[in-house]
């Protein structure tokens, strides 16, 4: 693409680079990001990747993240660096609202803005895009933009660790529809570098506390509604069981695909009162588009199996809006199912 080669010519000389991504970030949002800085680092940069608030304690280990800035506990420094920046990429997210409270100063600093990303419907607000709803995480973009720019030699074994999280954790360890053979040989390609894959899924999927299993126990003996009519589950879970259950950041990860384990169903929600906001985690099985239902319903949005969204509303109004919901919306059918092998 004529555009990333002058991106490439731009980045000839060492630059003062900003990474930022989606609040809350997921293990994509941290491994792409650290995977670009990385590689950036290696060229020679001066890179800080800067978060709108906390991820996850299972994060906390991969290369580099000790520098992350967060910006909802070191605003100051985190709206110097913006400032400051030349270029600032925005990795794993496409409409500024989704950096929440940093938003406005992404808009108001004056560096080139580049967007690497993977949802849909991209807002114009980065003078460099490179996206694609067909990769499976931003992740696998950072990889295929160096590709481009043939870069791919500058990358180190932290950078592999990185960038491999992202997909593992975007793909669901690589089972999910989004795995595509490009996917796989992108993966193969961080192989290469020697990561032990055993001990990177250790890491992230078995380092629960018993709080967090006990949690997740408590979410589906006692709070899963299953509506087999409308081939659907829904777990709700309040400020209060956030509290009892000593629930922190991250630890609701995983929980909304435990409803699409049941046979039958194909469209799961995960609502929770978080505060002031009610969030949303909408998964699919098969055609059954979240995206779209997240984007009409919950002013949200994200990919066809994957969403989210937010509501100011009571729990109990935005429960009662998505039951609702359900009987006229079109898709949650027996067409819906994905093919089976028998
Ligand atoms: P999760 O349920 O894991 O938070 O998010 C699932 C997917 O939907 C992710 O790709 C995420 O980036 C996207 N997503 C989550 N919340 C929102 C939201 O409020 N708005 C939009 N546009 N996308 C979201
Ligand atoms: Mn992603």
């Amino acid at each position: 693409m004529h555009d990333i080669q002058e991106l490439k010519q731009l980045l000839t000389q060492p630059r003062r680079i900003v990474i930022v991504t989606h609040a809350r970030p997921d293990g994509d949002a941290v491994g792409s990001s650290l995977g670009l800085y990385h590689y950036l680092m290696v060229r020679g940069h001066d890179v800080r990747v800067v978060v709108p608030n906390a991820y996850a304690e299972f994060y906390r280990w991969l290369p580099g993240e000790e520098t992350i800035l967060d910006h909802q506990k070191s605003g100051a420094a985190a709206a110097l660096f913006l400032d400051d920046a030349e270029f600032i990429f925005c990795l794993d997210f496409n409409v500024p609202a989704r950096l929440e409270t940093l938003a406005p100063k992404l808009l108001k600093a004056p560096a080139t803005r580049v967007l690497i990303d993977h949802h849909r419907d991209p807002d114009h607000f980065t003078r460099y895009v490179w996206h694609d709803t067909a990769a499976s995480s931003t992740a696998e973009l950072v990889y295929t933009l160096l590709g481009e720019m043939d870069e791919l030699s500058w990358l180190n074994r932290d950078a592999a660790t990185c960038l491999y999280v992202g997909m593992m954790t975007d793909t669901g360890s690589f089972r999910y529809s989004n795995t595509t053979p490009q996917t796989l040989r992108v993966a193969a390609a961080l192989l290469e570098f020697g990561l032990d894959v055993e001990s990177i899924y250790e890491r992230i999927f078995h380092t629960f506390s018993e709080d967090r299993l006990r949690f997740f126990g408590h979410c589906l003996v006692n709070k899963m509604q299953v509506f087999p009519e409308h081939r659907t589950g829904l777990i709700t879970v309040t400020q209060q069981e956030l509290d009892t259950f000593r629930v922190r950041t991250g630890d609701t990860e995983g929980l909304v695909n435990y409803p699409l384990s049941i046979s039958g169903i194909v469209f799961a929600l995960l609502l929770i009162d978080r505060g002031n906001l009610r969030k949303m985690s909408f998964r699919s099985k098969g055609d059954f588009n979240v995206d779209q239902f997240a984007r009409e319903h919950f002013s949200g949005g994200g990919h066809r199996n994957a969403s989210g969204g937010v509501s100011t509303e009571s729990l109990e109004a935005v429960q009662q809006k998505f039951l609702a919901l359900l009987p006229q919306t079109a898709g949650l059918s027996e067409a819906a199912l994905p093919p089976t092998s028998s």
